[in-house]
C-alpha cells in the first residue's frame, strides 16, 4: 500500500515512525498508509515555515495574486481528479465533493484580491504637520488544522488568507482523508507558491500539541468538534497564540404554519442527509409551528424513501457512506437509543440493508423528540433528523437560544415581519431566511456563536485578514531643522 507523505519545504517527506490505514467508506477496505508525524517531524515543518517567512513576507503583493490566480484555474482544471480523491476517501458523492471544491475556490478568489484587502489607513494632518498610517503585516508561522468531513474546503478556508497575508503554514488535515491536502499543496507549488511556504503534517494529537506548544507557531487555526475545539483555544492561548477553534453544531430550522410545506420539507431532506449528516451546517432539527407537524412529517418521510443511498463514484448514489465503522456504530447507537428517550422512530436507517462492508447506514428520521434527550442535546453528526413540536413561534426561538450551540440556523416562512424579527432575535452566527444551508460566500466570514466556536475572528472572508494580521500604525512628522525644542509634557495634538 502507497504511504501518503508529508511535505515540508517542498519535498515529499515519507518517514514512516508509525502508521495508520486510510480506508474507502464505501468498501471499508484500507486503501493507503499514512505517515503519523512525531514531534520531530511536526518540528522540521515549523522549521521549513519559519525558513521561507521572509522572503516570502517580501514577495511583492502582485507576485502574491499571481498564485492565487493560477490556482484557481488549476484548481477548475483538476476539479473531477480531485473530486474523486475526495470521494475516495471521506465516500461523499462525486457531485458533492465537486461542490465542496467550488465552495473552497471562493476562498482562492477572495485571496486574489489582496491588493485591495492589505490596505491600510492614512489620515493626514492629525496634529500640526503629523500624519498617521495603518499597515498590515503578517504574523508569522500559522498552524492550520482541520476535520475531515470538507477535505478540500476547509483548508482553502484557512490556508488561501493565510498565505495571501504574507504568512507561511503548516497544515495539519484529518488523517482519515489527507490525501486531498496533498494534492492541493502540490497544486499550489505547480501555482508558483515558493517551497517551505505550505508545509503539509498527518498526524494526530502529537502533531496537533507539537504545533500548539511550538514558539515558533504564532496563530492556529482549528475546525472539529467542540470538546477538541475548546482544548485546542484553551491550550493556544495559553502559549499566547492567536487561536480561532470553530467547532460542532445542532442546527435548527424552524417551520411556521405560513411556509410552503413542500419546499421546507424539500430543503430539510436536502439539508439533513446531504453528505449523510457530517456537515456541521447540517439541519438535524426541524422545528415544526403550530400544528403543521404531523403533515410536515409526511412530506419528509416520503422524500426520504426516494433516496438513493450508494457507492459515492456511482452517479446515481445521492448519499454515500459514513466516514468510519466508530462513525456508523455511533450514529446507529443514537438511533437506538431514540425511543427510550421519548421519541417516534418514523424511519429507522438501520433497517436499511446495504451489500459489502461499507460503512453505510440508512436515513433516519425521530418525530416528538424530547429536547431534554441525548438525540436532541448533542450533535449526532450523521444522516438522522429530529423533529421537534412546538405552539409558538416563541417557543421555538427559546430552544434556539438555550442551545448549547449556535452555529447556524434557518427558518421558512412567508411572513417578512417574522423572518426579521428571527434574524434580530436568534442566537446563532448565521441565518438562512428561507435557506436551510446559509454557509456564507468567501467574500463574508464564517463563524458560530457559543460553543460552536472559541476565540473571536470568524473564519475565510474580511475576519480572515484580521486575524492573519497584525496592524502597525505609523505617526509621521517631518519638521524643518531648526522648528524641534526639548518638551516633557506628553505629546498631544495642536
Ligand atoms: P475532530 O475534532 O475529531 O478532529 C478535528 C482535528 O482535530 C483533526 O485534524 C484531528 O486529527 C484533530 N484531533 C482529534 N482529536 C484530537 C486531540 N485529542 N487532540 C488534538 N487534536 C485532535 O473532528 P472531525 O471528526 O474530524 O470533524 C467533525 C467535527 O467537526 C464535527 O463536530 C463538526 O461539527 C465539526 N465541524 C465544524 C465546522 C465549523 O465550521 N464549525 C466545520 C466542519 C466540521
Amino acid at each position: 500500500m502507497a504511504l501518503i507523505p508529508h511535505i515540508i519545504g517542498g519535498e515529499h517527506v515519507e518517514t514512516a515512525e508509525r502508521t495508520q490505514p486510510v480506508f474507502n467508506p464505501a468498501t471499508g477496505q484500507p486503501q493507503h498508509e499514512l505517515a503519523i508525524a512525531s514531534a520531530a517531524t511536526v518540528e522540521q515543518a515549523v522549521a521549513a515555515a519559519k525558513a521561507a517567512l521572509p522572503a516570502w513576507r517580501k514577495t511583492s503583493l502582485t507576485k502574491r495574486a499571481d498564485v492565487f490566480f493560477n490556482l484557481r484555474q488549476l484548481l477548475k482544471q483538476r476539479t473531477p481528479e480531485l473530486a474523486a480523491i475526495v470521494t475516495s476517501e471521506h465516500g461523499k458523492v462525486l457531485s458533492d465533493a465537486a461542490g465542496e471544491i467550488a465552495r473552497g475556490l471562493e476562498n482562492v478568489e477572495f485571496a486574489s484580491g489582496l491588493l485591495h484587502l492589505l490596505k491600510g489607513e492614512r489620515d493626514e494632518q492629525v496634529s500640526t504637520g503629523v500624519d498617521v498610517h495603518s499597515i498590515k503585516q503578517p504574523v508569522g508561522v500559522v498552524a492550520a488544522i482541520t476535520p475531515f468531513n470538507f477535505p478540500v474546503m476547509v483548508p482553502l478556508w484557512m490556508i488561501a488568507s493565510a498565505i495571501a497575508c504574507g504568512n507561511t503554514v503548516v497544515l495539519k488535515p484529518s488523517e482519515r482523508d489527507p490525501s486531498a491536502s496533498v494534492f492541493i499543496a502540490e497544486l499550489f507549488r505547480e501555482a508558483g507558491l515558493p517551497d517551505g511556504v505550505l508545509n503539509v503534517v498527518h498526524g494526530d494529537k502529537v502533531a496537533v500539541d507539537t504545533l500548539l506548544d511550538s514558539r515558533d507557531v504564532k496563530a492556529i487555526s482549528f475546525v472539529g468538534s467542540t470538546p477538541i475545539a475548546k482544548y485546542i483555544y484553551e491550550r493556544a492561548a495559553a502559549n499566547g497564540k492567536r487561536v480561532q477553534a470553530l467547532g460542532g453544531a445542532k442546527n435548527h430550522m424552524i417551520v411556521m404554519p405560513d411556509a410552503d410545506l413542500n419546499g421546507a420539507a424539500d430543503a430539510a431532506v436536502s439539508a439533513a442527509y446531504g453528505s449523510a449528516g457530517e456537515r456541521c451546517m447540517a439541519v438535524s432539527v426541524v422545528v415544526a409551528v403550530g400544528g403543521v407537524g404531523d403533515e410536515l412529517v409526511a412530506k419528509i418521510a416520503e422524500r426520504m424513501e426516494k433516496l438513493k443511498i450508494g457507492d459515492g463514484t456511482d452517479p446515481a448514489s445521492e448519499m454515500g457512506p459514513l466516514i468510519t465503522a466508530e462513525a456508523k456504530a455511533r450514529v446507529e447507537s443514537y438511533v437506538a437509543g431514540a425511543e427510550a428517550e421519548g421519541a417516534t422512530v418514523v424511519v429507522d436507517g438501520r433497517e436499511a440493508q446495504f451489500e459489502g462492508d461499507g460503512f453505510f447506514t440508512g436515513v433516519s428520521l425521530l418525530d416528538h423528540v424530547k429536547t431534554d434527550s441525548k438525540v436532541y442535546l448533542e450533535e449526532i453528526f450523521g444522516p438522522v433528523l429530529a423533529v421537534v413540536r412546538v405552539d409558538t413561534y416563541e417557543e421555538g426561538l427559546q430552544l434556539i437560544n438555550e442551545h448549547q450551540f449556535g452555529n447556524g440556523t434557518a427558518i421558512f416562512t412567508r411572513d417578512g415581519g417574522v423572518a426579521r424579527q428571527f434574524e434580530f432575535e436568534v442566537e446563532a452566527g448565521m441565518v438562512g431566511l428561507n435557506v436551510p444551508i446559509p454557509v456564507p460566500v468567501g467574500s463574508f466570514s464564517f463563524g458560530g456563536w457559543k460553543d460552536s466556536l472559541f476565540g473571536d475572528a470568524h473564519i475565510y472572508g474580511p475576519e480572515s485578514i484580521y486575524f492573519y494580521t497584525r496592524s502597525k500604525v505609523v505617526t509621521t512628522r517631518w519638521p524643518k531643522p531648526d522648528q524641534s525644542r526639548v518638551d516633557l509634557g506628553f505629546p498631544s495634538n495642536s
